[in-house]
C-alpha cells in the first residue's frame, strides 16, 4: 500500500502533487485525436426529442430513420474483425471483447462518416466533439474491469460515465455493468444521444444532462467511473462518489506529457492510483451548454 493510500488525500487531486505512481506504462499512442470543429464533416439534422420523453417514443422516432444499408455494416462480421484487431493490438478481456463485438458503432456515426466506423479512429459527433476510437474505449473499459469490486462480481456493477457524446460507449458499458448513469453537459448531444440508443433498448442505461464534473449524486455510490473528456485534475465529486473497491479511469493532464490515463482505486485505507499511457481527449468543462 502507498503513502497515498493510507493518508485521505486532499482533493481535487492534481497528479504533480500526488506521490510517485505504483507503475508507469511506456508511451503508448492510445489517444484519440481531438478534432477540431474546423474539420467536422456536418451533421445530418435529426429530430431532437425532448428529455421527458419516453424511450418507446425515442424508439418509434428513430426506427423511422434509415439505417444504412449495402455497405454491409449491419453484419455481425465486420464488428468481429474489429474485435480481433483488438485482440491481436493485445485487448485480453473476453468480455470486453464481446461487448465491443457486439454494438453496433454505425449507428452512432454520422451517415457521411459510417464507411468509417469500424475502423480505428475517432469521429466527429458535432459541437466539436468526438466518439472516441475503439481501441480507447476498449482500453479504459479493460483497466475498468480490473477493479476490486468488479473482479469481485464480474460486473462493472453500478457505473457513471462523464461524457455521454453519441452514447456509443454507453452502449458498450451498459453490456458490462448492471446500471449506466452517463451524464452529458451539451444538451443536443444528449438528445441525440437518447435518439441513437433507444433502438439498442439498453434498460440499463440512464442518459443524463448534467455537469458530469460533479458527479451524480443521486446514483452515488458507483462501482466504476469512466470519463472521456480530461481535466487538469481529478474532480472531488468523482473520488467522493466512489464505492470501496470502486475504480475510477479518467484522462487527467500531467505537465510535460500531456493527458494521461489515470486510474484511482478506493480501498478500505484510503485511494490508490496509477498512471498509464498518454492519451489525446476533448477537454473536461464545467456548467452547461443548452
Ligand atoms: N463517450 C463518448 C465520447 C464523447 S467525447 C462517445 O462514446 O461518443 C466527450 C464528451 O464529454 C463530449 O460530448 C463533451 O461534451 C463531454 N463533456 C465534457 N465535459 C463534461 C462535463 N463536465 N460533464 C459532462 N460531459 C462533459
Amino acid at each position: 500500500m502507498s503513502d497515498s493510500a493510507r493518508r485521505p488525500p486532499k482533493f481535487p487531486l492534481r497528479l504533480d502533487q500526488m506521490a510517485a505512481p505504483r507503475k508507469t506504462a511506456p508511451k503508448a499512442p492510445h489517444g484519440s485525436p481531438v478534432l477540431k470543429p474546423a474539420t467536422a464533416a456536418p451533421l445530418t439534422p435529426r429530430p431532437l426529442l425532448r428529455p421527458q420523453l419516453p424511450l418507446q417514443h425515442a424508439a418509434a422516432v428513430s426506427a423511422r430513420r434509415t439505417p444504412p444499408t449495402g455497405l454491409g455494416l449491419d453484419s455481425a462480421g465486420v464488428r468481429q474483425r474489429m474485435a480481433e484487431r483488438l485482440r491481436a493490438e493485445g485487448l485480453r478481456n473476453e468480455a470486453v471483447i464481446a461487448a465491443m463485438a457486439a454494438v453496433p458503432r454505425h449507428l452512432f456515426v454520422d451517415a457521411a462518416l459510417v464507411t468509417q466506423a469500424y475502423e480505428d479512429t475517432s469521429l466527429p459527433i458535432g459541437h466539436g466533439q468526438t466518439i472516441s476510437k475503439p481501441s480507447v474505449v476498449a482500453r479504459m473499459i479493460e483497466l475498468l474491469m480490473g477493479g476490486a469490486a468488479c473482479k469481485a462480481s464480474a460486473s462493472l456493477g453500478r457505473v457513471l460515465e462523464v461524457g455521454t457524446g453519441c452514447g456509443y460507449q454507453a452502449a458498450v458499458l451498459s453490456r458490462l455493468a448492471r446500471q449506466v448513469f452517463s451524464v452529458e453537459r451539451v444538451k443536443p448531444l444528449h438528445d441525440k444521444a437518447r435518439e441513437l440508443m433507444a433502438p439498442l433498448r439498453a434498460t440499463n442505461v440512464r442518459l443524463v444532462y448534467g455537469d458530469g464534473m460533479l458527479g451524480h449524486p443521486p446514483n452515488a455510490p458507483y462501482d466504476a467511473i469512466i470519463a472521456a473528456a480530461g481535466g487538469e485534475a481529478l474532480p472531488a465529486a468523482w473520488t467522493e462518489q466512489l464505492a470501496v473497491g470502486g475504480r475510477i479511469v479518467a484522462p487527467v493532464h500531467d505537465g510535460s506529457r500531456g493527458q494521461v490515463l489515470v486510474v484511482v482505486d478506493r480501498t478500505e485505507h484510503g485511494f490508490e492510483r496509477s498512471i498509464h499511457e498518454v492519451v489525446q481527449f476533448v477537454p473536461l468543462k464545467s456548467g452547461l451548454v443548452r
